[in-house]
C-alpha cells in the first residue's frame, strides 16, 4: 500500500501570519493561540480582543501539553493556533488532535519539518527524548510568513536545509529497499517526485538565500528555500522514509558538545556519511560543496568534536542503530563500516574545506 499525507492548506508569503485571525475565526468563536515567548504580545496585538493567548513553556513534555489542554478545554477553544518554531508547534498539534479540535500553524522559523506533519516528538520536562507521537491528520492550515522567518537569525534557515537535504536521499533509500515512510506505507510516485524538487531546489537557491537572509532580502532564492525546507521536506521525509542521515544524527546526540548544534546541522554531516555508505547517483561532491558553502557542518571540528575518540564513535555509530533506519538502505552495514564512513566524511571535509580556502 502507497499513502501520501498532506497539511490541508499551506501559505506562504509576506505577511502571512497576518491572514491568523481570519483563518482562525473560520474554524469558530473561540480562537486559542500557543505563542512562543518572543511572539506573546504580536500574538495578542493581531488577535486584537478575540480569543486567547498562551505562552509555551519552553518544552514539549506531557506536563506542558496538559497544562495548556487544561487552558484551552476551560476556554472551550474552537480552534488551536502555535506561533512559534518546533516545540510550541509539535505540542499545539498533540493539544489539537487530543481535543479533536484544528490546529494552525504559524511558524516563525523555517528550520525543521514540524510546521506540515502529522507527527510530535515528546521529550520529559529535561529535554530528553520520550517518543514520537502520531496525530489523526496533517495540521489544517500551515502559514510561513517570510518576514518573520527573515528576522530570525539567518543560522536556522540554513539548518533547515541541512535537515531538507537528507530529504531525498533517505527516500530513494527507502524506496530501493521497499522499506516504510513514517506514514507505515509505501512511496507514490509523486512523493519521489517531490522530494528530487526538494534536493534540486536546495542546490539551486540554497547559496544566493543565505546571501539574501543575512542581508534581510526577501527574494525568489528565499521563498524557494522556505519551501524546500518546510513544506518539500515536510512532506518528503513523512511520506518518503528516513534512513541512514537521520540514524547518525540520532547517534551524534550522545555526545553532549553536539548538542549545540541544531537538528537539521547533525541531519547534513549525517547525510554526507550516508553518502559514503551508499551513493547511487554519485552526487557527494556536490553536496560536499553544498554543505561548505552554505555553511553546514563537514568536519568533527563543525560538529564541536575536534578531538572525539575511537569510543565515542562507536557509541555514536552503535546509537545509529537503534530506530531501525539503518536498515532502510540498500547495502550491508555494520558499525565498523559506520564508524569508517564518519571519519572518512571529515576527513575529505577537511581536505575539501582547505581547497576551499575555508
Ligand atoms: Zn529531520
Amino acid at each position: 500500500m502507497k499513502i501520501m499525507i498532506f497539511p490541508s492548506k499551506y501559505i506562504q508569503g509576506d505577511g502571512a501570519m497576518n491572514l491568523l485571525p481570519e483563518v482562525m475565526e473560520k474554524f469558530g468563536d473561540k480562537p486559542f493561540i500557543v505563542a512562543t515567548k518572543s511572539m506573546v504580545e504580536t500574538s495578542k496585538k493581531l488577535m486584537g480582543n478575540k480569543g486567547k493567548v498562551v505562552q509555551f513553556g519552553g518544552e514539549c513534555s506531557r506536563s506542558e501539553i496538559d497544562r495548556i489542554k487544561a487552558i484551552a478545554k476551560e476556554f472551550g477553544a474552537t480552534a488551536i493556533a502555535a506561533v512559534g518554531g518546533g516545540k510550541p508547534i509539535d505540542a499545539s498539534k498533540v493539544i489539537a488532535d487530543e481535543m479533536n479540535i484544528p490546529v494552525i500553524v504559524c511558524a516563525t522559523i523555517a528550520a525543521t519539518d514540524a510546521p506540515t506533519s502529522g507527527c510530535a516528538v515528546l521529550y520529559t520536562e529535561e529535554g530528553v527524548y520520550v517518543e514520537v507521537l502520531y496525530q489523526k491528520r496533517n495540521p489544517d492550515v500551515v502559514l510561513m510568513d517570510t518576514d518573520i522567518i527573515l528576522k530570525a537569525p539567518t543560522r536556522f534557515l540554513i539548518s533547515g536545509m541541512g535537515d531538507a537535504l537528507a530529504t531525498f536521499f533517505e527516500a530513494n533509500s527507502c524506496e530501493h529497499t521497499r522499506s516504510l515512510s513514517e506514514a507505515f506505507a509505501l512511496r507514490t510516485k509523486t512523493t519521489m517526485a517531490l522530494t528530487k524538487l526538494c534536493l534540486d531546489m536546495l542546490l539551486k537557491y540554497g547559496r544566493q538565500a543565505v546571501k539574501d537572509a543575512e542581508n534581510g532580502i526577501k527574494s525568489e532564492a528565499v521563498e524557494a528555500i522556505i519551501e524546500a525546507n518546510a513544506l518539500l521536506s515536510g512532506i518528503g521525509f513523512e511520506s518518503g522514509g528516513l534512513g541512514s542521515a537521520h540514524s547518525i544524527h540520532n547517534g551524534l546526540t550522545v555526545l553532549p558538545a553536539t548538542h549545540h548544534l541544531y537538528h537539521g546541522e547533525k541531519v547534513a554531516f549525517g547525510t554526507l556519511t550516508g553518502l559514503h555508505l551508499y551513493d547511487d547517483l554519485g552526487i557527494i561532491d556536490e553536496v560536499y560543496d553544498f554543505c561548505i558553502d552554505v555553511g553546514l557542518p563537514v568536519t568533527f571540528e563543525d560538529l564541536h568534536i575536534p578531538n572525539v575518540t575511537e569510543e565515542e564513535l562507536k557509541e555514536v555509530a552503535e546509537s545509529s542503530y537503534l530506530y531501525n533506519f539503518m536498515s532502510h538502505e540498500p547495502v550491508e552495514l555494520s558499525v565498523e563500516k559506520v564508524i569508517a564512513a564518519l571519519k572518512k566524511t571529515d576527513k575529505i571535509g577537511r581536505e575539501k574545506k582547505a581547497a576551499k580556502g575555508k
